[in-house]
């Protein structure tokens, strides 16, 4: 039986866990992969067989855990949970292939980050339903073979162009998550805030989903930041509603800025502006100065600037574009054309 954490249990760990939706109904937005898992899912269940092993991509916090658990419950069966970075060693990996029972979900979160040993006994298990249990060393060892029960993997991964093509190859069905449009999570957080018993004046959600960077996470936390300040400074703990104002004033103490760029977005903009002319500038480089990793950069800040169109990859490294300037009140360099 898993541990529960009494802190955690009774916290933001556990409120998260509360907003998530649990069935495909209940999942807002992204209709194209609601539309193709939905399918894949009532064909499997027709003929009364597991899923092929789904794979899911996209930045974090856009619903991908979320995906899988929705496997799990459309199709009646458990969830194990487990991550590449725990799995850097075949074994792990093979301990939790043989515990699997019948049909059940195994939702391997970060699969980018798995060993290579673990990614090679992978292969075997999703194609075959077998590992190979190697016995003794040096020449005389022997590879038993162990059938596993039949099973559906769940990916998921933020960096899908990193995954091995003879591992992507090996799921039935990829679905690509794609950032949340702002009524979608307007629609996020007028559920959100039924769930948590928040009473919002109509502006609100908004306000916060506008500035949540099109990912559900963003918008819950931001939520839960905006009920605390309301709490504080407001009268909403007898019945009373959170305000357009307290919304602002919470989002601007936490440092969400007007298009919803949180620090790191900001310090990345600054620093590829002001630092660095607008670039082009190296991944390691960019990262280096502002303090954080080079993964944390291309898979967290990125994905957004880019698609909000504030940054470019070039062949020799990041380049500002206008909105980025015109967004830190700055003047875009001319530059020499040839
Ligand atoms: P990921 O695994 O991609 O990082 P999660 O599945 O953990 O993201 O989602 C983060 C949180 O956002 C969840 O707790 C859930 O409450 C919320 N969420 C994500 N997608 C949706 C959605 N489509 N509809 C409603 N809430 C969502």
């Amino acid at each position: 039986e898993r541990e529960v954490d009494p802190v955690a249990a009774t916290g933001e760990l556990a409120e998260e866990a509360a907003l998530r939706p649990r069935a495909m109904a209940e999942f807002v937005g992204q209709p194209v992969v609601r539309r193709q898992l939905g399918l894949v899912l009532e064909a499997a269940r027709r003929r009364g067989s597991s899923p092929d092993h789904v794979l899911l991509a996209g930045p974090p916090g856009l619903g991908k855990t979320t995906l899988a658990y929705i496997v799990g419950a459309e199709m009646g069966v458990p969830v194990r949970v487990t991550s590449g970075p725990a799995l850097q060693h075949a074994g792990d990996l093979a301990a939790i292939l043989s515990s699997l029972d019948e049909h059940e979900v195994l939702f391997l979160d970060e699969i980018h980050r798995m060993s290579r040993a673990a990614e090679e006994m992978l292969y075997v298990a999703m194609e075959d339903f077998r590992v190979d249990v190697v016995v003794g060393k040096g020449p005389g060892a022997t590879a038993i073979p162990l059938p596993l029960p039949r099973f559906t993997l769940v990916g998921a991964t933020t960096r899908a162009g990193m995954l091995p093509s003879p591992l992507r190859d090996r799921f039935g069905f990829t679905g690509h998550l794609d950032f949340y449009d702002d009524a979608d999570l307007e629609r996020v957080l007028r559920r959100s805030a039924r769930l948590l018993g928040i009473r919002l004046e109509p502006d609100v959600s908004h306000e916060v989903a506008r500035r949540s960077r099109g990912t559900p996470r963003i918008a819950n936390r931001l939520l839960r930041r905006v009920r605390d300040y309301a709490e504080v400074h407001g009268d909403v703990a007898d019945g009373g509603v959170v305000t357009l104002d307290h919304a602002r004033e919470a989002l601007a103490l936490f440092g969400v800025d007007e298009l919803g760029l949180d620090r790191l977005d900001q310090a990345v903009l600054d620093a590829l502006c002001r630092r660095f002319g607008g670039g082009p500038v190296g991944l390691s480089t960019l990262a280096t100065t502002v303090g954080e990793e080079p993964e944390t950069v291309e898979t967290v800040c990125e994905p957004f600037l880019l698609r909000r169109g504030f940054l470019a990859r070039t062949p020799r490294g990041r380049v500002a574009l206008p909105p980025a300037w015109q967004h830190l009140g700055l003047t875009p360099p001319v530059r020499e054309v040839g």
